[in-house]
Order: C-alpha cells, then structure tokens, then sequence
C-alpha cells in the first residue's frame, strides 16, 4: 500500500511536472508546493513533515523521471541550520530561496591552521554598529567562485577559550572585501578555493544564533554534513543543474538538462567501478596477471574487505529500517571506505606495472585508474580524517579515555605560537 504521502505526490505530479519549462520554473513550483524539502516549514519550501517521509516523496520524483530539489551545501547543512538556530526573519528570508534553488552556499570553515582542530580558527570578526567586520583567510572551500553566500564562523571574543569566542554568520560573497582563488588539484579539477577576507562586511542580522556561541550552531551543521555525505534521510538533490544564479542552470530547458544528467551518471558510475573488485579482477585478466599469486591475494583482500563492508551497511540500514539509533557500524563505515579506496589503488597501479605510470589516453583503459588513484584520497580527508575517526571510535565506541585538550579553558589569545604569530601580521 503506497503511503498517503507518496499518493499525494503522485498526484501533484501528475499535474505539475513538465520537462519542457525551465529549471527556474520546476524548482519554483516544487518549492511552492513543499515537496522540494517536505521536513522544512511550510511555506518555507516544506511541509512540515518527519524526516522519514521524504524518503518516499525522493522516490516519487523518480518513479516519475522529474527533477529532484537543488542539491548544494546551502541546502544540505544551511537549511536545517537556519531553522535550527535561525531567527524567524532568517527563516523568511532565506529558506524558500534556498529551496526554490535561487541560492548557492558554501562552507566557510578550514582554515590553513584550523582543520580537524576546527575551534582554533584565526579568522576574526569585529562589531562596528549595525555591522561586522571580517578579516582573514578560508581554505579548501568547495564551490566558493560560484556561491551567494557562505555559512562562516569567525573569532569575535579572542579573551574567551577557543570554543567560546566564535559566532556564526552568513556572509555575501558578491562584495570587494571577499577575493576567491581556485586550487589547482593534483587530479586536474579545480573544486577547492582560498577564501580571502579584507575587511568583508556582515551585517548583524545575518549572525545565526547568538554572538559568540557560534560553535554550537557549527557543531549542528557537521552534523547535517555527516548526515547528507551518508546518504541521509532528506530527499535526493537532483544532478541535473545546480542552485543559484552563477552556476548558470537556471535558465535552461529541464529536458536538456535530464539529457546531460543521465551522461554525467554514466561517468560517474564508471569512476565508482573503477574501485570495485569486478573492475580489478577483469583488469588482471586482460593484462595477463590473474596467475600471479601477489596479484591473486590482493584481489582476495580487496574482495573480502569489500563484502564485509557491504554486509555491515545491509546491518545498518536494517537497524535504521527497525527504527534504531547508529551504531559503531557508521563510525567504522567511513574507516572502510577510505581503506578499500587505497587498496584499490595499489592494487590497479601493481597490476598495469610500468604502464600505471601513463596518464589519460596514452594509459590502459584511457586512464581512469589513475584518475581513480588520484582522487581517492579525498574520501579520507573530507567530513573528518580517518584519525579523527580513530578517535571517535576509541572515545565512542571502545570506551577508551577522551584525548587529553589542555587548551580547553585556556583564553584563546594566550594561545599557540601560530596564534600570536597570525595577530602579529
Ligand atoms: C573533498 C573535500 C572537500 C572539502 N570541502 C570543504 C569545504 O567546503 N569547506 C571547508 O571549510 N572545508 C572543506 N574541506 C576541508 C576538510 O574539512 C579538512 O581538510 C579536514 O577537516 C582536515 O583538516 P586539515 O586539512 O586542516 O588537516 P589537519 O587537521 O591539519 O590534519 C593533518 C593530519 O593530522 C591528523 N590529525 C589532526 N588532529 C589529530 C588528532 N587529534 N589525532 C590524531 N591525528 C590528528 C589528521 O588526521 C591529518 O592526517 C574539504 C576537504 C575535502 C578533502
């Protein structure tokens, strides 16, 4: 028996989904109705609905081939972050937008000397009336040349611990004292930027929370993060376009938009094959090395490893199904992913021998082991490095005695060389 929110969807559908409108349009009509992010308050692009419904309305734009809500951080994290933490004419002013796609957010958290150690970043703020003034220097932002705005946290309270003294804002990037510099990666892309700030302005009505009890709000959008980069319980963002104006979606058909989506699938679904076990073992044959033993064990490791992974994600899913809350299956599951991405590497490298050492066409099967190769590293960096998983599982899950923080009440201004070296320049 379908649920009463998937008829009700089906229904809409029926009468609203067209391929033939812009991607303006669709995301419009899908936010005006609440079916974009249904757990979001209504009229705010949702309907007020419990998580576990969306999973239902996700399949419903499926069954029915349409465009999925804007997939982007501001609608990840930013979202639920504003309806968590922000004011109600926060609320009012930037949910629908964000739902309806019109807006593009990025993540203003690392910094060159604030990572997994996030609470000691240097970027400050200072009050000046009705506005902020921020000073300082983001980096690895994702999308940061095409965001509108960027979910910050900055230093305005240096007298207080480093936890303390942090507020959050939304700031615009379109302004002089905002400058954005591409990273050039080491696979060709360019995804991340250096984020400089010199003397941007925020105004106050854009602090989320209150002034200097920003951490908590930033200990929430993590939370979102690890929830969307897990596949979450939101509905799907769609691959055909993406939110806000400088990305140049919005004005373009939906139908021709679907036919680059379906292409850009088939990609990435060549680029997740590339790690499997099938891709291996079908590599060593073609290569001749299927006898070698060395070879043989690798693919015997990867294999195993490989379905024990998969075996504890079918757990997982069936405690989440039953309605249980995660268990050390999660906090293991990412450990995991980042181990069978390496030795997926190693071993395609050891298998194409001399030949692995060729890039692009002039490479074995154009090269895309060694764009594999290239990338997987990412997977243990991004949402927490694996020795930060390390920690949380010794913390969490073994038991073991919390890592010793001596910083922890100590006013951040007598902090660190590297804090009174970045106040002195
Ligand atoms: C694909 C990707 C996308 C990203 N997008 C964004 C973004 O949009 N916005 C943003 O703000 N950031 C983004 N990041 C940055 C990411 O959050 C950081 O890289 C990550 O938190 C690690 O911080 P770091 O690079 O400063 O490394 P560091 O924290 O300096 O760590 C360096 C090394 O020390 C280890 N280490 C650190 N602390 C401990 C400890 N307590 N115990 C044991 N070992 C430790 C780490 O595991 C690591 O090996 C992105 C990163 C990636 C890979």
């Amino acid at each position: 028996m379908p649920s009463s929110v998937a008829q009700d969807v089906r229904v809409w559908l029926e009468e609203n989904w067209r391929a033939d409108t812009t991607l303006r349009e669709w995301w419009r009509r899908l936010a005006g109705s609440g079916w974009a992010f249904p757990s979001w308050p209504t009229g705010h692009g949702g309907k007020g609905l419990a998580l576990g419904d969306a999973r239902s309305v996700t399949q419903e734009l499926a069954a029915a081939g349409a465009v999925g809500p804007p997939g982007g951080l501001g609608q990840m994290m930013g979202g639920p972050v504003i309806i968590e933490h922000g004011s109600d004419d926060q609320r009012d002013r930037w949910l629908l937008p964000l739902a309806a796609g019109l807006e593009s957010w990025c993540q203003l958290f690392s910094e060159p000397g604030a990572g997994s150690d996030l609470a000691s970043l240097q970027t400050k703020a200072v009050r000046d009336g009705d506005v902020w003034i921020v000073s300082g220097q983001k980096v690895w932002t994702s999308g940061a040349r095409t965001a509108d705005r960027g979910m910050l946290v900055a230093r305005t309270h240096p007298e207080a611990p480093k936890h303390k003294g942090i507020t959050y804002f939304v700031i615009d990037m379109d302004q002089p004292g905002v400058e954005v510099r591409p990273l050039r990666q080491m696979d060709g892309g360019a995804t991340f930027n250096e984020v400089f700030f010199t003397e941007a302005v925020v105004p106050h009505d854009q602090v989320v929370g209150e002034p200097s009890n920003g951490w908590v709000v930033a200990v929430s959008t993590l939370a979102y993060e690890r929830q969307g980069l897990g596949g979450g319980a939101g509905p799907r963002p769609t691959l055909a376009g993406a939110p806000g104006e400088r990305n140049g979606f919005l004005d373009r058909k939906v139908s021709e938009l679907l036919a680059e989506a379906a292409e850009r699938r088939g990609e990435q679904a060549a680029m997740m094959a590339s790690q499997s076990f099938s891709a291996m073992a079908s590599l060593a044959r073609e290569r001749g090395r299927s006898e070698d033993p060395a070879v043989r064990q690798g693919l015997a490791r990867l294999r195993a490893l490989g379905e024990a992974h998969r075996m504890s994600g079918l757990r997982a899913r069936a405690a989440a199904g039953a309605g249980k809350m995660p268990g050390p299956e999660v906090s293991t599951g990412k450990l995991v992913t980042s181990e069978l991405g390496r030795r997926a590497r190693d071993l395609s490298l050891a298998i194409e021998g001399a030949h692995g050492m060729l890039a692009g066409e002039d490479a074995p099967e154009a090269g895309r082991f060694q764009q594999m190769a290239l990338r997987v590293q990412a997977t243990s960096i991004a949402g927490g490095t694996d020795e930060i998983q390390r920690n949380i599982i010794g913390e969490r899950v073994l038991g073991l005695p919390r890592e010793p923080q001596v910083d922890r009440d100590v006013p951040f201004k007598e902090l660190a060389v590297g804090t009174q070296r970045g106040e002195r320049r």
